[in-house]
This record gives C-alpha cells, sequence and structure tokens, in this order.
C-alpha cells in the first residue's frame, strides 16, 4: 500500500470541512499525496494548519504530499489545471473523493436553486473533468437523508430513495448521475456512493472538529454552542414523535469512525474491478435528542439547558442504518460510541471556542 500510494495523489473536494479535514488527515498519515479543493464557504484556509499542526503533533511527516488549494468545484479550468499538473509532476489524480457540497436541509428549502447549482452542478464539473482524464475511482458523500420518510425502522441500501427535502434531492440526483455514468460504460468506474448518518465528534485530540461558528441547523454543534454559553437553551424539536421518549432518534458515528471507512471504500475500489456500490455508514444503533443530551452532560460534567419546541419542518422520527453491506464489504465495525464522541467533540469545542 506505501509503496503504491506515492505513485499518484488523492482529489479531496471539501478537504477544509468537517469530514474533508479529518480524511486529509487520516490519507496524509497513511502515506498518500493528498489535494483539497475548497471554496471555503463553510471552513477557512486555517484548517490546513490544524491538519499540518496535528500530523506534527503525531510525528508524522508528510513532506511535500498536501496541497490546500482555495477554488470552486464548479470552475472547470481551475479542476483541468489540477488534474493537468498533477500528471506533469507525475503523481497523476487517481481518485476523487467527493464531499464538496452544502448540506443545510432548512436552507435549501429556502433557496433550492443555490443548492442545485452549488451540488449537482458541481458534481457535474468534477465528473466531467474526472472522465477527461480518465480518472475513474469515486468515492462520494452522499446521505441517510435520501431515504426521507421510511416506514423501516431500521434502513438498508435497497429502501426506497424519496427525499423530503431539496438537499436530499440533490444528493439522490447525483447518485443518479453516477450510476448513469457507471451503466453507459461499465467497464470503466468504479463508484462508491457512502451514504452518512449522523457524524459527530471531532479527532480525540481535540485538534480537528466541526465548525460551530453560525447557527447550527444541527443537534451536536448546537449543543456544543449551549455547553459554550454561546446560546442559552437547546431547542428541542417535538416530544411527540413516535418513539420511547417522543424525541427523534438518530444514529450518531464517531467522525473518525466515518473517516476510516472512506480509506477502506478507497482502497476497496482501488483493488476491484468496476463497479458502483452503496453503503450506509453508520453504527446501527440508535440515540434520542434526550439521550445524547444526557450522555453529553454526564461525560463532560456540565449542564445543557433544553426546551420542547414543536416539530420542525422536514423531520423524520427515526433514522437509523442497517450497515451490515458495509461491515462485510469494508471489513468495518464502527469502534466508537456515543460517550467518546461526546468527549471528542467537547475537547474541540472547548479547546476552540472561537472557532478553527
Ligand atoms: P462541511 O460544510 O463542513 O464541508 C463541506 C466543505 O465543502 C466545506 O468546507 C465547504 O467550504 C466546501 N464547499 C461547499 N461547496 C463548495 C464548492 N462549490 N466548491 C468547493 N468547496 C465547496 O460539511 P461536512 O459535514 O464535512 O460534509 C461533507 C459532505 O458530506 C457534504 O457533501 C455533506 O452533504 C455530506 N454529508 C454530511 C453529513 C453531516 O451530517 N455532516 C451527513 C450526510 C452527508
Ligand atoms: N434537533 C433538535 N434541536 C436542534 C437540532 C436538531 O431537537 O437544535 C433534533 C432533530 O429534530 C432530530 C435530531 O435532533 O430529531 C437530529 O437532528 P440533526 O439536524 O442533527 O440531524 P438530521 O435530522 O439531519 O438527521
Amino acid at each position: 500500500l506505501y509503496m503504491v500510494c506515492d505513485q499518484y495523489s488523492i482529489l479531496i473536494t471539501g478537504g477544509a470541512g468537517f469530514v474533508g479535514s479529518h480524511l486529509c488527515y487520516l490519507f496524509l498519515k497513511k502515506g498518500f499525496n493528498i489535494i483539497s479543493l475548497d471554496s471555503f464557504v463553510n471552513s477557512t484556509y486555517e484548517v490546513s494548519n490544524n491538519i499540518r499542526n496535528l500530523l506534527k503533533y503525531e510525528k508524522v511527516n508528510i513532506q511535500n504530499s498536501f496541497k490546500f488549494i482555495k477554488g470552486d468545484i464548479k470552475d472547470t479550468i481551475l479542476l483541468r489545471k489540477i488534474f493537468k499538473e498533477q500528471l506533469d509532476i507525475n503523481k497523476p489524480i487517481k481518485g476523487v473523493i467527493h464531499l464538496a457540497g452544502l448540506k443545510s436541509a432548512n436552507e435549501s428549502f429556502k433557496n433550492p436553486l443555490k443548492y442545485w447549482s452549488n451540488n449537482v452542478c458541481g458534481s457535474i464539473n468534477i465528473f466531467k473533468v474526472m472522465e477527461e482524464f480518465n480518472c475513474k475511482i469515486i468515492v462520494f458523500s452522499s446521505s441517510a437523508t435520501i431515504y426521507g420518510l421510511t416506514e423501516n425502522k431500521i434502513i438498508n441500501e435497497k429502501t426506497k430513495i424519496k427525499p423530503i427535502n431539496p438537499y436530499g434531492n440533490t444528493k439522490s440526483t447525483i447518485e443518479t448521475i453516477l450510476n448513469d455514468i457507471y451503466f453507459n460504460s461499465p467497464n470503466s468506474w468504479k463508484i462508491a456512493n457512502l451514504r452518512y448518518f449522523n457524524p459527530i465528534g471531532a479527532h480525540p485530540t481535540g485538534m480537528l472538529g466541526e465548525n460551530i461558528n453560525d447557527t447550527p441547523n444541527n443537534l451536536f454543534p448546537y449543543i456544543l454552542q449551549v455547553a459554550l454559553k454561546k446560546r442559552n437553551c437547546l431547542n428541542v424539536y417535538g416530544n411527540d414523535w413516535p418513539t420511547k421518549d417522543g424525541t427523534g432518534i438518530r444514529d450518531y458515528i464517531h467522525i473518525m469512525d466515518l473517516a476510516k471507512s472512506h480509506l477502506l471504500s478507497f482502497m476497496n475500489l482501488l483493488n476491484s474491478p468496476p463497479k458502483i456500490i452503496n453503503l450506509n455508514i453508520g453504527t446501527g444503533k440508535g440515540t434520542s435528542v434526550l439521550e445524547l443530551i444526557r450522555v453529553f452532560e454526564e461525560v463532560n460534567q456540565c449542564e445543557i439547558p433544553w426546551e420542547f419546541k414543536s416539530r420542525r419542518i422536514g423531520d423524520v422520527p427515526i433514522c437509523v442504518a442497517d450497515n451490515s453491506l458495509c461491515k462485510k464489504v469494508l471489513d468495518w465495525v464502527p469502534k466508537k460510541d456515543i460517550k467518546t464522541m461526546c468527549r471528542d467533540g467537547w475537547k474541540w469545542a472547548s479547546s476552540h471556542p472561537n472557532g478553527f
């Protein structure tokens, strides 16, 4: 693995984001040449220092194997330039891990065109340039949100795709495009659609983590802001869902477990004949909003004031992964529990109260 991976590079789009920063770190640590392309629409250049500092702290020497580029995936000329440059220095881009995208379901209701343009047009652009350069390995960040409202308590990859917000529509559309690309030239592309459940937490050192500066839409960063006393109270959306305590149940997964699944997916594609595969990336365990609050308070010895509010539009009661397929295909088990997610997430937030 280590001998081979020096001869090529991997492009990570959205590499400065929450998932992307942990991926850059992990892939660099394993010896890959990494190019991160990010517009910083939801991150900052500072993240590259955080990644470098963490690697330095762990005494990992990455020499020149990390490029951190500011740019938009919609910029075809820039994409071509990046692919061409890598060819010229004999480290062609072997595969793309495509994370760049806007991710707020709530905002996507208000501004659907922004989501379609950024996520879908941006993705088409990437796929076109990949094809031009004969780069046909892609790991795509999809989302459990594409399943929408399901009858099933536990969701497997065959569960019907029926998103209930524009953000989810963009993700399922990108999957459809990837399917079309694959089935029109079945002996060339290697594609993994990773359908993330709810990634939370941070690197155990607290040196990498999630942007919690703006008003968070997601539960965990909101809890972090309340713990930091940036907000007085957490709104718990709904006490009348059909769940054990009336609050929504999700499948939270530690960001480092999620990162590992990308490494294994990439290696799996690299070493297999052309294929397209959809994988749920979750732990298979459900946690309610109130349970998450309680664990956070207990592990971090703090108090999270909360109050019930009415249900939020576009929410589903329960979203938990059947993760048996990814466990089998990737030979992977998510190892970190909710306590660890709460502890590590707080370690990051409490040491970076003003952001990156
Ligand atoms: P994030 O916002 O932290 O990271 C996404 C990064 O993409 C950001 O740094 C942003 O600046 C960048 N970006 C956005 N549009 C871009 C563009 N046009 N060109 C270049 N860069 C652009 O989000 P994240 O949590 O790291 O999520 C990464 C991916 O995973 C996203 O595609 C998201 O939809 C998907 N996902 C995330 C979750 C989650 O809960 N975090 C769940 C399911 C799927
Ligand atoms: N939630 C909440 N308060 C918040 C944000 C979220 O009660 O400020 C609830 C939400 O209704 C859902 C769960 O927490 O039941 C997880 O929401 P999140 O937005 O983090 O993930 P998603 O709904 O996208 O899976």
